[in-house]
C-alpha cells in the first residue's frame, strides 16, 4: 500500500494596516468592513473542505495563518477560526499551528488568546533591528516593538517564536546586518529567516528605484551578507537547513518542511494556492469576487492544472534542493534520471552548481548562490 502524503492547511488572511514598499502580495489595506465581510466566506470555505473528502481523511500536521497580517484579526476571531478547522478536520496529536505577526499587532492579551486557543509557533516579520533602515521600505512600527512583542510572546507560552529579516535593504551595510543578526540571537528565538531583498515589478520600491531615489540592492554585498548570516547564526547555535531558514535543533519549520519534501497544502483564501494529489489549484486574488462566490456555495478556484507524473517529479527536485541535505535518491523519480533532465542535471553537476552522491543530490554553497537560476534550468 502507498505510503500516505503528508498534508497541512495554509490560510491567506490578505490584511495589513498598510503596504510595505517591497511588497508584493494581494492583500487589502485591513478595514473593519471588509473584515466582517471576509471572515464569513472564510468559514465558509472551512465548511466546503470539510465537507468534501478531497484530503482522504489524511490528519493536517500543519496548521499556518500567514498573510498578510492575520493579527489584524482580532485574536478572539482568530481562535474562532482555529476551533472551526478543528473541528472540520481530523489533525494529527502535536500539530504546528503558526501565526504571522507583525510585532506591532499584537499586545500581551492577545497573545495568551493565542496560545490558550492552541496556536503553538508564531513568526514576526522584524525585517530589520535597525530602524534606519525601515524607512525607503517603508515597513512601519520600531525595533522596540519587536523586543517587546518577543518578551510578551515568550510570557504568553510560545516557546516556538520565528523572526523574519531582510538584508540588501537599501542603505544596510555589512556592518549593521551583522549588528542586527547579533540583536536577533540576543533576543533568543528559536528560529530565523533571512530573505534577500527582491525588487518586484509594480511596487513603490520598484519605482522609487527605477527614479534613483532609492538604491538597487547590491548583489555581491548580498552574498556577502548570506555568508555572515550563515557564519553568525550557526555560531550562535542555529542550524541552516534551508537557503532562507535557520532552527535550533527541534525547532525546523513544519509547514515549510511540507513545501520542500513534496507534500499536499491546502490554501484558504483569496489568492491561496494549493497543491493536493498532484493537482495545483489557486484561489481567485480579489477579495469580492471571493467573498461573491462563497456566498453562493461555490469553492473560489479560478485556476487549476493537474501535473503529468514528469512535472511532479520535476517540481519535487525543484523544491527539494531548497533543502540543505538536498533531495534523497529515493525521490528522484525515473522520469527525473533519465532523457533531457539527466542531461541538464550533468551539466549542472559539471557547473559546480549541484553534488550528487550515493544519497542523492543537493545544492554545492556555490549553488546555494544561484538556486533561482539552478531551478529555472531544471524548469
Ligand atoms: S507587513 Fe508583510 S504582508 Fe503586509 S505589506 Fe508588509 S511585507 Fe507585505
Amino acid at each position: 500500500m502507498a505510503a500516505q502524503r503528508d498534508i497541512g492547511l495554509y490560510l491567506h488572511i490578505p490584511f495589513c494596516r498598510q503596504r510595505c514598499h517591497f511588497c508584493a502580495f494581494y492583500l487589502e489595506i485591513g478595514r473593519a468592513e471588509r473584515i466582517e465581510s471576509f471572515l464569513p466566506a472564510l468559514e465558509r470555505e472551512i465548511h466546503l473542505y470539510g465537507q468534501q473528502n478531497l484530503l482522504g481523511g489524511r490528519p493536517l500536521q500543519s496548521i499556518y495563518f500567514g498573510g498578510g497580517t492575520p493579527t489584524v484579526i482580532p485574536a478572539r476571531r482568530l481562535a474562532s477560526l482555529l476551533a472551526l478547522i478543528h473541528a472540520k478536520f481530523p489533525t494529527t496529536q502535536n500539530i504546528e499551528v503558526t501565526v504571522e505577526a507583525h510585532p506591532s499587532t499584537v499586545t500581551p492579551d492577545d497573545l495568551r488568546v493565542l496560545t490558550d486557543a492552541g496556536f503553538t509557533r508564531i513568526s514576526f516579520g522584524a525585517e530589520s533591528m535597525n530602524e534606519a533602515e525601515f524607512v525607503p521600505i517603508g515597513r512601519p512600527g520600531t525595533v522596540q516593538d519587536t523586543s517587546t512583542a518577543m518578551a510578551a510572546a515568550t510570557a504568553a507560552g510560545f516557546t516556538n517564536i520565528n523572526l523574519d529579516v531582510m538584508y540588501g535593504l537599501p542603505g544596510q551595510t555589512l556592518e549593521s546586518w551583522n549588528d542586527t543578526l547579533r540583536s536577533l540571537l540576543a533576543l533568543d528565538p528559536s528560529h530565523i529567516s533571512c530573505y534577500a531583498l527582491t525588487i518586484e515589478e509594480g511596487t513603490k520600491l520598484a519605482h522609487d528605484i527605477a527614479r534613483c531615489s532609492v538604491p538597487a540592492p547590491d548583489d555581491s554585498l548580498q552574498v556577502e551578507m548570506d555568508s555572515a548570516a550563515d557564519t553568525i547564526l550557526t555560531a550562535g547555535g542555529f542550524e541552516r537547513y534551508e537557503i532562507s531558514n535557520y532552527a535550533k535543533p527541534g525547532f525546523v519549520c513544519r509547514h515549510n518542511l511540507l513545501h520542500w519534501t513534496d507534500a499536499d497544502y491546502l490554501s484558504l483564501g483569496p489568492s491561496a494556492q494549493s497543491y493536493v494529489n498532484g493537482v495545483r489549484f489557486g484561489n481567485i486574488a480579489d477579495l469580492r469576487a471571493y467573498v461573491d462566490q462563497l456566498g453562493k456555495d461555490t469553492l473560489p478556484v479560478s485556476e487549476r492544472t493537474a501535473l503529468s507524473p514528469f512535472e511532479r517529479e520535476r517540481d519535487a527536485l525543484i523544491f527539494g534542493l531548497r533543502l540543505l541535505e538536498g533531495v534523497p535518491r529515493h525521490r528522484i523519480g525515473h522520469h527525473l534520471a533519465q532523457g533531457v533532465h539527466r542531461r541538464q542535471l550533468d551539466r549542472l553537476i559539471a557547473q559546480g552548481l549541484l553534488e550528487a552522491g550515493n544519497e542523492g543530490v543537493r545544492l554545492t554553497p556555490l549553488g546555494r548562490r544561484y538556486a533561482d537560476t539552478v531551478a529555472e534550468e531544471l524548469f
